[in-house]
């Protein structure tokens, strides 16, 4: 590899671009800008990356992104395939890699450099590949030359994501979380009464997917080319898996699943509401 366009396809990701720290910095809060300080010290450059998981369609009970290896550990390992390859070229350099658990806000970052589309769902959209792209990120203290960019464009707006939105959760201003069953089906505390019927009324188990399902750009989504998201999928679990699992057994199993990050209580719970 000669070129760190070709690391990031050598890695398995369907686009990439790279910002200035500071430019991000203005859609973090000080907090975070603190906490991205904490990584990398003196940040001067994030670079982006989108990775498609669609792995066909399969019937299930879990979201789609939850099926198949957890794209924690996933993307930050394709990623720092990438930071390997930038040691090599910046011997003194700091290259921390993410996925979606760092201060760093990879949308933003993402429409930012022009990768993909600004969907209404408040997702990226990446055709092929529709929505179906986990995105990840690296941050560095080095100021790399970077590709000229262009920030995202809107998605064609048809509002089908807002009009098959079970919970009301989306609008103008985003995802209200509140309302989202992709974050309901995850919470661990007590739901009220109206939020327990989202979650009781909709199909999934684990989150949601109704907002990608009805978008037009998801119509024929690309296969994901990481086998990480198309092999050894779990597409359902029943409550015969957990049965009898503690926290610590439920982990050996399950561990390396990005449902499994709550533990088996609100997989039991949601099981036991269908
Ligand atoms: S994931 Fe579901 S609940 Fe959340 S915004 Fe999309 S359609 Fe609405
Ligand atoms: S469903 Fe329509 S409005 Fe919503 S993200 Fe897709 S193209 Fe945009």
């Amino acid at each position: 590899m000669t070129t760190l366009n070709e690391a990031f396809a050598a890695a398995g990701a369907a686009a990439w671009g790279g910002l200035p720290f500071s430019e991000l910095a203005a859609d973090m809060t000080a907090e975070a800008v603190e906490k991205a300080g904490a990584l990398c010290p003196n940040p001067r450059t994030v670079l982006v990356a989108a990775f498609p998981y669609y792995a066909g369609e399969r019937p299930g009970n879990l979201s789609l992104y939850a099926r198949g290896m957890d794209y924690h550990q996933v993307v930050t390992g394709q990623l720092n395939t990438v930071c390997d390859f930038l040691r090599e070229k910046y011997e003194n350099g700091v290259f921390v890699s993410a996925a979606d658990n760092s201060p760093l806000p990879e949308r933003q970052a993402a429409w930012r450099c022009g990768v993909g589309l600004r969907g209404k769902n408040g997702l990226v959209i990446l055709p092929p590949y529709g929505s179906y792209v986990f995105l990840g990120a690296i941050l560095t203290d080095v100021e790399l030359d970077l590709p000229p960019r262009t920030p995202s464009s809107e998605c064609v707006g048809c509002g089908k994501c807002l009009a098959a939105c079970p919970g009301g959760a989306l609008g103008e201003r985003g995802v209200a979380v509140e309302r989202c069953l992709s974050d309901l089906t995850q919470r661990k505390g007590t739901l009220t009464a109206e939020q327990a019927e989202l979650v009781k009324t909709h199909p999934l188990i684990w989150g949601c997917d109704t907002c990608q399902r009805v978008c037009p750009y998801n119509a024929h989504p690309a296969l994901s080319p990481l086998h990480q998201f198309r092999e050894e999928l779990v597409d359902r679990l029943e409550a015969a898996d957990l049965e009898g699992l503690t926290n610590r057994t439920f982990r050996e199993k399950y561990g390396c699943r990005a449902f499994a990050w709550r533990g088996p209580a609100p997989l039991r719970r949601n099981l036991e509401w269908k």
